[in-house]
């Protein structure tokens, strides 16, 4: 490279943009079709455990028992296989990236508690059974046992 286009290039770097970005003050925008992390909506999932037999890297682990849903994003290649076998759709695929760490960590996912289901309407209309009354007041006292030779006259001796 000559001086003369060594300078051109010195000068049009320092009166032009820079080519990078000052990251994290101005963050990267995402491509709208970016696949960087799965969600799971843990409201509406079911614990099928369909995902997990579908992920072809065995990154996800679903415990019934324990009601939780995990997801190891070091394992995860955004395939996106799950989010399409999920019966409830309730897996998303977001695009922001899974954050970098020192160790590979799963993340876990508990199910929230479902509220009991709502009475139908007539019979939570329903009036509420009177109270029994008190077996013991209304029950005649008991009679004693009476012995056989007390019940039975006494034989007659000629
Ligand atoms: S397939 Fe869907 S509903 Fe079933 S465990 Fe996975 S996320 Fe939950
Ligand atoms: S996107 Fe692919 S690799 Fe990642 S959890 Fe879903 S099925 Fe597994």
């Amino acid at each position: 490279m000559s001086l003369f286009s060594f300078a051109k290039t010195e000068f049009k770097n320092l009166f032009s943009k820079p080519a990078t970005r000052p990251y994290p003050q101005q963050p990267r925008e995402y491509p709208e079709r970016t696949r960087g992390h799965i969600e799971n909506d843990m409201d509406v999932c079911i614990l099928c455990g369909l995902c997990s037999k579908k992920c072809p890297t065995g990154a996800i682990t679903v415990d019934r028992a324990g009601k939780t849903w995990s997801i190891s994003g070091f394992s995860c290649i955004q395939c996106g296989y799950c989010v399409e076998s999920c019966p409830k759709k309730c897996l998303s695929m977001k695009q922001s990236y899974t954050q970098p760490d020192a160790q590979k960590g799963t993340n876990t996912f508990v199910k929230p508690e479902q509220p009991a289901p709502a009475k139908p309407a007539a019979e939570a209309a329903k009036p509420a059974p009177a109270p029994k009354p008190a077996a013991d007041a209304e029950k005649p006292a008991a009679v004693p046992a009476v012995p056989a030779e007390a019940a039975e006259p006494a034989a007659k001796q000629d």
